[in-house]
């Protein structure tokens, strides 16, 4: 028998999220946000479920070209473009559309000696300052890459930096316009945040991410409890051990916590090592036997500790929810400060995982 801890991905799950997503963006096509492993997820598990999409967009030419080899013949978009000029041939042996969002990429891409021209995506910075060019510079960087042989089409995109607020996108979308204005161009703008919740930056092409996996761009679960999106991920484990305490009596590392009165702790097979964030407080929900109730004490490298006051009939084998369908992974993550991003990326290569 090998240790009770598995992750378990609802393909399902993940073609409904994208269904959600084609009825908030009825007239967009869908760019399938794949980066970081499918948020953690694992590439090759998960691109067949989401192959109704227009597109694949993520980070890695290796994923790219994994994709390009399992078959998908669709377009793929490299969100932060090629690292390297030296990158440019594999970009045209695959087929791959290129973000660019930097000066020394329209050079690289000015002397590449390719066998067809590549569509290009020009990021915009529209206030997050991260990547793309300022507005006031984008029709000069237009008129540039119209002139290079190697460029096929041109598609204005922008990343918002905090779409998830009701107020979050008119400065961007101002600046957007400013730089788009007089170009005949299709723009891509829209994240889960802008999809779900802002139709006025759809245009042509929008890119979700973490809704497609059923968690909440806004962190807070209830944002998109009615949106009709489900978890696809659940990573679920067994109590191994049970301690009952004496009041006063303590658990764990540091002895974070301190029963008032006698207590029954179960201890999972679960810990950071695996992906639970250790910053995570006691009172952190988790689902024991299907019951409601939450850890206590310290995250440990291999095992959590949980409260059994709620459940007493639970013992050794009784199921464990850290999170999925009834522990939303957007409430573990609140509790421990993060978003649910971060948990999906940071699930452990050694958490076996199946798909259903
Ligand atoms: N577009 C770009 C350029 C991104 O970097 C990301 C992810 O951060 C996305 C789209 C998808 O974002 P989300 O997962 O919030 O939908």
């Amino acid at each position: 028998m090998s240790r009770p801890i598995l992750a378990t991905l609802d393909l399902q799950a993940l073609d409904n999220n994208l269904q959600v997503v084609r009825r908030a963006a009825p007239t967009a096509k869908v760019w399938s946000v794949v980066k970081a492993n499918a948020y953690g997820h694992g590439i090759d598990r998960v691109w067949r479920s989401l192959a109704s999409a227009d597109g694949f967009a993520m980070l890695n030419l290796e994923e790219a070209i994994l994709l390009r080899e399992r078959g998908w013949k669709g377009p793929i978009l490299l969100l932060e473009g090629f690292f390297h000029a030296d990158e440019l041939p594999l970009f045209d042996k695959y087929r791959l559309t290129t973000s660019l969002h930097s000066n020394w990429q329209i050079k690289a891409l000015q002397n590449a000696q390719l066998q067809a021209p590549l569509d290009i995506y020009l990021k915009i910075n529209s206030g997050m300052n991260r990547l793309g060019f300022m507005p006031d510079r984008v029709h000069t960087v237009w008129q540039q890459l119209r002139a290079i042989n190697n460029v096929s089409s041109i598609t204005l995109m922008s990343h918002f930096a905090e779409a998830e607020r009701p107020d979050g996108i008119a400065g961007p979308m101002a600046r957007i316009a400013q730089a788009a204005e007089g170009l005949d161009a299709p723009l891509s703008l829209s994240n889960s945040a802008a999809t779900l919740w802002h139709p006025e930056a759809h245009f042509d092409w929008v890119r979700p991410g973490i809704v497609l996996y059923g968690a909440s761009p806004s962190g807070q679960w209830q944002d998109v409890a009615n949106s009709g999106i489900r978890p696809v991920m659940t990573l679920s484990s067994e109590i191994i051990a049970v301690q009952t305490l004496k009041a006063g009596e303590t658990v764990g590392y540091g002895c974070r916590y301190r029963a008032s009165g006698e207590q029954r702790i179960g201890v999972v097979a679960c810990g950071y090592a695996d992906g639970y964030p250790r910053i995570a407080p006691s009172g952190t929900p988790v689902l024991v036997d299907g019951i409601r109730t939450g850890t206590v004490g310290a995250i440990s490298m291999d095992m959590l500790t949980v409260d059994l006051t709620p459940c007493p009939q639970a013992g050794i084998g009784t199921p464990v929810e850290l999170w999925g369908k009834e522990i939303k992974i957007d409430e573990v993550a609140a509790a421990a400060g993060t978003v649910g991003y971060e948990l999906m990326c940071a699930l452990a290569q050694r958490v076996p995982v199946v798909t259903v």
